[in-house]
């Protein structure tokens, strides 16, 4: 499977201006029942997901596509390696968090579209959400733990919010410290 380009907020120092518009952009709802388009689009995204070894998650936006949808692992999320079946991961259209529950925790998370760097991120340890299935249909969805966690990040993709924007330490590595600190302080 060839792999879809991700966008990203920047790339070789350098920032990318026409993706990070669309990445910050909201992402718009999906019409259900789901049309053709959207059924197309729905298996670009899960094609992209199943592609990479690398994601625990993606949104639609960072494939370029600026609508409301996220597929992410929901098993053996301390491996990396290819999701072998469709048991093994979970896409949601149109998500809403109906429910936070329990403490925030900080933990440090990173995302294919902000390359180079992790961030410290509160979420919350438990979620309730309502979304619609591949197929259309309403489903409620309970996540906890590093899950609720995924879910959170991909789900702030979708309001075009980014881990950089959630005010918590950010992890930049040695050799690209002028260029984020620059970044940074505009
Ligand atoms: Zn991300």
């Amino acid at each position: 499977m060839a792999k879809t380009k991700t966008w990203k907020l920047w790339e070789n120092d350098k920032v990318n201006e026409e993706e990070s518009k669309l990445l910050r952009r909201k992402a718009d709802e999906i019409p259900i029942p789901l049309d053709e388009n959207s059924k197309k689009d729905i298996k670009i995204l899960i094609d992209a997901f199943l592609a990479r070894n690398d994601a625990l998650g993606l949104a639609a936006p960072q494939i370029g596509i600026s609508k409301k949808m996220v597929v992410f692992k929901n098993k053996n999320l301390d491996e990396r390696g290819f999701v072998k079946s469709d048991k093994d991961y979970d896409i949601l259209i149109n998500p809403r968090i109906t429910q936070f529950r329990g403490d925030s925790e900080t933990s440090t998370e990173g995302c294919l579209s902000c390359p180079d760097i992790s961030v410290e991120v509160a979420r919350y340890n438990e979620i309730k959400v309502k979304a619609y299935d591949r197929e259309g249909k309403k489903i409620n969805k309970r996540y906890i733990g590093f899950l609720a966690r995924i879910v959170q990040h991909e789900l702030d993709h979708l309001d075009g919010k980014l881990i950089i924007d959630r005010g918590g330490s950010i992890y930049v590595p040695k050799e690209k410290q002028e260029f984020f600190k620059k970044l940074f302080e505009e």
